[in-house]
């Protein structure tokens, strides 16, 4: 466990010493005629500035790390792979240095060091995620015991498949217990924060100590109390992803701060309870691998989930209105959350506060139509273009946005549009316009819905796919009046606005 902890804690200075000794190394090997040789050509080749990010940028453009050549004046040395070095000695006493070790991936390291020892270093690794898998209880600590079967044991023995289920898709994993071990809360925690860890899950079983032992299924804790830290996401994804790779009752998501290892730890952490030993059936299958490795496999996918999300992109229509975009702005407001507004310029014209709150607040505008008239808009290509340049040229007065973005009325494919579609969307195009249409709604322009439907309707449309563009009306009331218990439904997504260069989504 300690021996454990010593490497992970090495890995930066580890890298830094790396570097150094591959230079130590690379200057016995040149020698002092290679040096000189070597001065005189980085010299040359040296911007005048030697900031840390002139030095990366000089590095990029000089030499080439992507293939196995070399460039005059790098050595060469050998061993665990690729490293090549480059030095300047200038009057300043500035060393440079550039290492490129292939094999795992590339890395790029470069130091500056001043005569008043500053030190700079970039890493060009992608980061890995290190996820505590803590097995309940351990050792003298039985926690509950049912029918023979004893918690802490089912509890290591899911932790464990926990642990390989993640590091098959690459994360670095650390338990504070392997083995049938006694462990203080207290320490599980000091071991996750000391290692910084990127999230810790914690696994337990349940039981009930009532004379009902029908009682089954998954409980999820996390601290509610501290949103410093995005604990409840991550408890949500393990709860969703583990009761549909188990198929086990879902019961509670609970906010609770009294948990050592939830309230203490500093990172994203939660502590789930997989099922009840109480109960004779569940206990069964608690004991069985098949079962353990879907509890496994359930809590893995939330933790992936976690760290590489899906993407929404949330989209309102129709807007500004008189109260329900500022209804709408302050719940993304309150979330953090950016969204895409299209909108309509006798509106912008209208309300042309609610236009400019829209972009300072960072959300994205794009352009829906001046006038909402299918009819109108449709009959002809002249009158879709005579209409999108009026709405162009209000919302760019007044919000000051010039968008390449735009929305069809109706989506690009509706009732109306059938005989112009094509050569609107050809010269638009031209135009350097990018249409998006949508692949989930609430449906909240559809008729009158009660909020829990538009909900309904916005989670069964997303089915599971990787890139959602939501569609939504910031000027229909039930939209603002679910809009927060909305965005609570899909901590599987992040957030994202469109932007020109956004791969569009269209009929
Ligand atoms: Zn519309």
């Amino acid at each position: 466990m300690y021996r454990r902890k010593r490497r992970y804690r090495r890995s930066t200075k580890e890298k830094a010493k790396r570097i150094w000794m591959a230079f130590a190394s690379m200057i016995l090997i040149t020698g002092m005629t290679g040096i000189f040789t070597f001065m005189a050509v980085v010299v040359l080749a040296a911007p005048k500035e030697l900031g840390a990010q002139n030095i990366l940028q000089w590095m990029d453009e000089t030499r080439d790390v992507s293939s196995n050549e070399f460039l005059e004046g790098e050595t060469d040395v050998s061993g665990n792979g690729l490293m090549a070095g480059m030095m300047d000695v200038s009057g300043n006493g500035i060393l440079i240095g550039a290492m490129d070790v292939s094999g795992n991936g590339i890395l790029i390291g470069a130091m500056d060091v001043s005569g008043n020892g500053i030190f700079a270093e970039a890493a060009k690794e992608p980061y890995i995620p290190l996820i505590v898998v803590d097995a309940g209880h351990g050792g003298e600590d039985v926690g509950c015991v049912e029918g023979g079967v004893a918690e802490k044991d089912v509890n290591l023995q899911i932790a464990l498949l926990v642990k390989s289920a993640l590091e098959e898709k690459g994360y670095r994993v650390m338990m504070p217990r392997e083995t049938d071990e006694y462990l203080e809360k207290e320490e599980r925690v000091e071991l996750a924060n000391s290692y910084q860890a990127d999230a810790y899950v914690s696994i337990h079983q349940n039981t009930y100590e009532g004379t009902d032992k029908s009682i089954s299924g998954i409980e999820t804790w996390y601290d509610g109390s501290d949103d410093t830290r995005d604990s409840s996401r991550l408890a949500k994804l393990i709860h969703k992803a583990t009761i549909s790779s188990t198929e086990a009752v879902e019961r509670e998501l609970l906010e609770c701060a009294d948990f050592c290892v939830t309230g203490k730890t500093l990172m994203p952490a939660c502590l789930i309870e997989t099922g009840f030993l109480s109960n004779p059936q569940e206990r069964a299958l608690l004991s069985t691998t098949e079962y353990q490795e879907k509890i496994a496999r359930g809590i893995c996918n939330g933790i992936d989930l976690y760290f590489n999300p899906k993407t929404m992109y949330l989209t309102f229509d129709d807007g500004p209105s008189a109260e329900c975009t500022d209804k709408v702005l302050d719940v993304l407001k309150e979330k953090g959350i950016k969204a895409t507004f299209f909108l309509i310029g006798e509106y912008v014209e209208k309300y042309p506060e609610v236009a400019r709150r829209i972009v300072a607040e960072g959300h994205t505008i794009g352009i829906h139509c001046y006038q909402h008239d299918y009819g109108v808009l449709y009959a002809s290509k002249e009158n879709f273009l005579a209409d999108f340049q009026k709405a162009y040229d209000v919302i760019y007065q007044v919000t000051g946005v010039e968008t390449k973005l735009f929305r069809f009325p109706g989506g690009s494919v509706n009732a109306y549009n059938k005989d112009v579609r094509e050569e609107i969307i050809e010269e638009m195009t031209n135009r350097g316009y990018v249409y998006f249409d949508w692949n989930a709604s609430l449906e909240d322009a559809a008729g009158e819905n009660e909020p829990s439907q538009l909900i309904e309707n916005a989670v069964s449309t997303t089915l599971g796919r990787k890139r959602i563009v939501m569609l939504a009306h910031d000027r229909v009331s039930n939209t603002a009046l679910c809009l927060s218990e909305l965005l609570e439904q899909f901590p599987e997504y992040k957030m994202e606005i469109l932007t020109a260069d956004t791969e569009p989504i269209q009929f």
